[in-house]
Protein backbone atom coordinates (compact mmCIF):
# COMPACT_ATOMS: atom_id res chain seq x y z
CA UNK A 1 0.00 0.00 0.00
CA UNK A 2 1.39 3.05 -1.34
CA UNK A 3 1.75 5.54 1.70
CA UNK A 4 3.64 8.67 0.09
CA UNK A 5 5.69 9.12 -2.73
CA UNK A 6 8.62 6.61 -1.85
CA UNK A 7 7.23 4.65 1.12
CA UNK A 8 5.00 2.13 0.98
CA UNK A 9 3.92 -0.59 3.45
CA UNK A 10 4.01 -3.83 2.81
CA UNK A 11 2.98 -5.97 5.63
CA UNK A 12 1.16 -6.11 8.80
CA UNK A 13 -1.47 -8.21 11.01
CA UNK A 14 -4.21 -8.15 12.87
CA UNK A 15 -2.82 -5.39 15.18
CA UNK A 16 -2.06 -2.98 12.12
CA UNK A 17 -3.50 -3.42 8.51
CA UNK A 18 -4.26 -6.88 7.73
CA UNK A 19 -1.56 -6.92 4.89
CA UNK A 20 0.11 -10.01 5.36
CA UNK A 21 0.06 -12.86 8.23
CA UNK A 22 -2.08 -12.03 11.49
CA UNK A 23 0.73 -11.82 13.83
CA UNK A 24 3.40 -9.82 11.17
CA UNK A 25 4.61 -6.81 12.72
CA UNK A 26 4.30 -3.43 9.93
CA UNK A 27 6.85 -3.95 7.09
CA UNK A 28 7.77 -0.91 5.45
CA UNK A 29 9.39 -0.33 2.19
CA UNK A 30 11.47 3.07 1.71
CA UNK A 31 12.27 3.68 -2.21
CA UNK A 32 15.51 5.33 -2.31
CA UNK A 33 17.71 6.02 -5.43
CA UNK A 34 20.14 3.34 -5.15
CA UNK A 35 17.21 0.41 -4.17
CA UNK A 36 14.64 -0.32 -1.73
CA UNK A 37 15.07 -0.47 2.07
CA UNK A 38 13.03 -2.47 4.16
CA UNK A 39 12.10 -2.07 7.60
CA UNK A 40 11.58 -5.46 9.38
CA UNK A 41 9.90 -8.58 7.71
CA UNK A 42 7.51 -9.65 9.78
CA UNK A 43 6.69 -14.16 11.40
CA UNK A 44 6.19 -15.93 8.63
CA UNK A 45 4.49 -14.33 5.64
CA UNK A 46 6.93 -13.29 3.55
CA UNK A 47 5.30 -14.03 0.22
CA UNK A 48 2.69 -11.94 0.70
CA UNK A 49 4.85 -9.23 1.58
CA UNK A 50 6.50 -10.05 -1.77
CA UNK A 51 3.09 -10.28 -3.47
CA UNK A 52 2.27 -6.59 -1.60
CA UNK A 53 5.60 -5.39 -3.11
CA UNK A 54 4.78 -6.05 -6.91
CA UNK A 55 0.89 -5.15 -6.37
CA UNK A 56 2.70 -1.56 -5.38
CA UNK A 57 4.65 -1.71 -8.63
CA UNK A 58 8.03 -2.51 -6.72
CA UNK A 59 10.49 -4.74 -7.73
CA UNK A 60 11.85 -7.14 -5.00
CA UNK A 61 14.97 -7.82 -6.39
CA UNK A 62 15.93 -4.23 -5.68
CA UNK A 63 16.07 -4.43 -2.21
CA UNK A 64 19.28 -3.55 -0.89
CA UNK A 65 19.06 -3.07 2.96
CA UNK A 66 16.53 -4.87 5.61
CA UNK A 67 16.54 -2.90 8.76
CA UNK A 68 15.58 -4.66 11.84
CA UNK A 69 14.59 -2.68 14.77
CA UNK A 70 14.48 -5.79 16.86
CA UNK A 71 14.76 -9.27 17.04
CA UNK A 72 10.87 -10.48 18.39
CA UNK A 73 10.00 -13.33 15.52
CA UNK A 74 7.59 -10.90 14.80
CA UNK A 75 8.79 -8.07 13.16
CA UNK A 76 12.32 -10.80 12.45
CA UNK A 77 11.08 -14.14 12.22
CA UNK A 78 10.81 -14.34 8.15
CA UNK A 79 14.70 -12.94 7.89
CA UNK A 80 15.77 -16.31 7.24
CA UNK A 81 13.14 -16.44 4.10
CA UNK A 82 14.33 -13.17 2.92
CA UNK A 83 17.55 -13.79 2.61
CA UNK A 84 17.36 -17.20 0.79
CA UNK A 85 14.84 -15.11 -1.63
CA UNK A 86 16.13 -12.26 -2.16
CA UNK A 87 20.01 -13.44 -2.21
CA UNK A 88 22.26 -10.37 -2.19
CA UNK A 89 20.44 -8.16 0.27
CA UNK A 90 22.50 -6.44 3.19
CA UNK A 91 20.48 -7.52 6.70
CA UNK A 92 21.48 -4.90 9.67
CA UNK A 93 20.58 -5.70 13.15
CA UNK A 94 21.88 -4.58 16.57
CA UNK A 95 25.35 -5.73 17.26
CA UNK A 96 23.73 -6.96 21.08
CA UNK A 97 21.69 -9.72 18.78
CA UNK A 98 23.32 -10.40 15.65
CA UNK A 99 24.73 -13.39 17.13
CA UNK A 100 20.79 -15.04 18.08
CA UNK A 101 19.90 -13.91 14.39
CA UNK A 102 22.41 -15.95 12.83
CA UNK A 103 22.28 -18.94 14.62
CA UNK A 104 18.46 -18.67 15.18
CA UNK A 105 18.55 -18.86 19.12
CA UNK A 106 15.03 -19.43 20.14
CA UNK A 107 15.77 -19.47 23.87
CA UNK A 108 17.66 -15.60 23.50
CA UNK A 109 14.77 -13.85 22.07
CA UNK A 110 11.81 -15.78 24.44
CA UNK A 111 10.41 -17.15 20.83
CA UNK A 112 10.76 -20.74 22.39
CA UNK A 113 8.70 -19.30 25.62
CA UNK A 114 6.11 -16.97 23.79
CA UNK A 115 5.29 -20.04 21.89
CA UNK A 116 4.96 -21.86 23.99
CA UNK A 117 2.28 -19.37 25.96
CA UNK A 118 0.15 -19.66 22.50
CA UNK A 119 1.21 -16.37 21.63
CA UNK A 120 2.82 -18.13 18.54
CA UNK A 121 2.11 -20.77 16.05
CA UNK A 122 3.36 -23.84 17.95
CA UNK A 123 4.41 -25.12 14.55
CA UNK A 124 6.72 -21.77 13.44
CA UNK A 125 10.61 -22.36 13.90
CA UNK A 126 13.10 -19.78 13.35
CA UNK A 127 15.53 -20.29 10.21
CA UNK A 128 18.88 -18.64 10.95
CA UNK A 129 19.99 -15.66 8.82
CA UNK A 130 23.35 -14.09 8.40
CA UNK A 131 23.47 -10.64 9.81
CA UNK A 132 26.19 -8.48 7.44
CA UNK A 133 25.42 -5.11 9.16
CA UNK A 134 26.48 -4.57 12.87
CA UNK A 135 24.62 -1.87 13.84
CA UNK A 136 25.83 0.70 16.74
CA UNK A 137 23.87 3.91 18.26
CA UNK A 138 24.44 6.74 15.37
CA UNK A 139 25.76 4.10 12.73
CA UNK A 140 24.56 5.90 9.33
CA UNK A 141 23.84 4.92 5.44
CA UNK A 142 23.46 7.09 2.54
CA UNK A 143 21.67 6.93 -0.61
CA UNK A 144 21.70 9.79 -2.85
CA UNK A 145 20.14 12.43 -0.62
CA UNK A 146 18.67 9.83 2.19
CA UNK A 147 20.06 9.25 4.78
CA UNK A 148 19.40 7.03 7.54
CA UNK A 149 20.74 7.17 11.03
CA UNK A 150 20.25 4.18 13.70
CA UNK A 151 19.21 4.98 17.02
CA UNK A 152 20.14 2.32 19.76
CA UNK A 153 16.24 2.44 21.76
CA UNK A 154 16.86 -0.71 24.49
CA UNK A 155 13.57 -0.71 26.83
CA UNK A 156 11.27 -2.90 24.87
CA UNK A 157 14.00 -5.14 24.86
CA UNK A 158 17.71 -5.64 24.59
CA UNK A 159 19.44 -4.63 21.60
CA UNK A 160 16.27 -2.43 20.08
CA UNK A 161 16.47 0.21 17.32
CA UNK A 162 14.63 2.89 15.81
CA UNK A 163 15.59 4.21 12.45
CA UNK A 164 15.36 8.31 11.70
CA UNK A 165 15.54 8.82 7.97
CA UNK A 166 16.08 12.09 6.16
CA UNK A 167 15.39 12.88 2.67
CA UNK A 168 15.93 16.71 2.14
CA UNK A 169 12.01 17.26 1.94
CA UNK A 170 10.50 14.74 4.84
CA UNK A 171 11.51 12.72 7.48
CA UNK A 172 11.02 9.59 9.32
CA UNK A 173 11.08 7.60 12.57
CA UNK A 174 10.42 3.94 12.29
CA UNK A 175 10.08 3.39 15.68
CA UNK A 176 9.28 -0.58 15.99
CA UNK A 177 7.78 -1.42 19.09
CA UNK A 178 9.43 1.53 21.45
CA UNK A 179 6.67 3.83 20.69
CA UNK A 180 2.91 3.68 18.66
CA UNK A 181 0.04 6.03 18.07
CA UNK A 182 -1.23 7.83 21.08
CA UNK A 183 1.99 7.92 23.22
CA UNK A 184 1.67 4.05 23.87
CA UNK A 185 4.16 1.74 24.63
CA UNK A 186 4.96 -2.30 24.91
CA UNK A 187 6.13 -3.24 27.63
CA UNK A 188 5.85 -7.14 28.02
CA UNK A 189 6.58 -9.67 29.88
CA UNK A 190 9.86 -11.04 28.78
CA UNK A 191 12.98 -11.16 30.45
CA UNK A 192 14.87 -8.14 28.44
CA UNK A 193 12.06 -5.66 28.73
CA UNK A 194 13.78 -2.57 30.89
CA UNK A 195 11.15 0.09 31.90
CA UNK A 196 14.03 2.68 33.13
CA UNK A 197 15.59 2.24 29.96
CA UNK A 198 12.60 2.70 27.70
CA UNK A 199 12.19 6.11 29.27
CA UNK A 200 15.38 6.69 28.82
CA UNK A 201 15.33 5.80 25.15
CA UNK A 202 12.00 7.81 25.17
CA UNK A 203 13.60 10.89 26.13
CA UNK A 204 16.09 10.37 23.28
CA UNK A 205 13.99 10.27 20.57
CA UNK A 206 11.95 13.29 21.57
CA UNK A 207 15.16 15.16 20.74
CA UNK A 208 14.59 14.20 17.12
CA UNK A 209 13.12 16.33 14.35
CA UNK A 210 11.03 13.96 12.14
CA UNK A 211 7.24 14.30 10.31
CA UNK A 212 6.33 10.95 10.00
CA UNK A 213 5.98 8.18 13.16
CA UNK A 214 6.22 4.89 11.58
CA UNK A 215 5.43 2.12 14.40
CA UNK A 216 5.77 -1.94 14.25
CA UNK A 217 2.15 -2.11 15.10
CA UNK A 218 -0.72 -0.25 14.75
CA UNK A 219 -1.32 2.98 13.04
CA UNK A 220 1.20 5.97 11.97
CA UNK A 221 1.34 9.27 11.70
CA UNK A 222 2.52 11.29 8.66
CA UNK A 223 3.13 14.57 9.79
CA UNK A 224 3.69 15.80 13.34
CA UNK A 225 4.49 11.92 14.56
CA UNK A 226 6.74 13.73 17.30
CA UNK A 227 3.60 14.26 19.22
CA UNK A 228 3.09 10.75 20.49
CA UNK A 229 6.95 10.33 21.61
CA UNK A 230 6.73 13.60 23.39
CA UNK A 231 3.29 12.32 25.18
CA UNK A 232 4.80 9.24 26.08
CA UNK A 233 8.28 11.13 27.44
CA UNK A 234 5.93 13.60 29.38
CA UNK A 235 4.40 10.41 31.16
CA UNK A 236 7.78 9.12 31.88
CA UNK A 237 8.95 11.82 33.16
CA UNK A 238 6.21 12.62 35.75
CA UNK A 239 7.21 9.37 36.90
CA UNK A 240 4.20 7.83 35.51
CA UNK A 241 3.19 5.43 32.65
CA UNK A 242 2.12 5.87 29.13
CA UNK A 243 -0.46 3.41 28.28
CA UNK A 244 0.74 -0.27 27.44
CA UNK A 245 -0.29 -0.96 23.58
CA UNK A 246 -1.58 -4.51 24.82
ZN1 LIG B 1 6.25 -6.43 17.90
Amino acid sequence: MKVSDNLYIVGGGDAGFNLSGPIDANVYALSTPTGIWLFDVGLDAGPLVIENMRADGLDPSDITHIFVTHYHADHAGALGYFRETLGDVTVATARDVAGYISTGDEVANALGWARDLGYYPKEFRLSPCNVDLELEDGFQVQSGDVTLTAVETPGHCAGHFCFHVSDGSASYLFSGDQVFVGGKILLQNVPDANLQACAASMNKLASLEFDALLPGHAGFSLSNGRRHVEAAALRFNRIGLPENLI
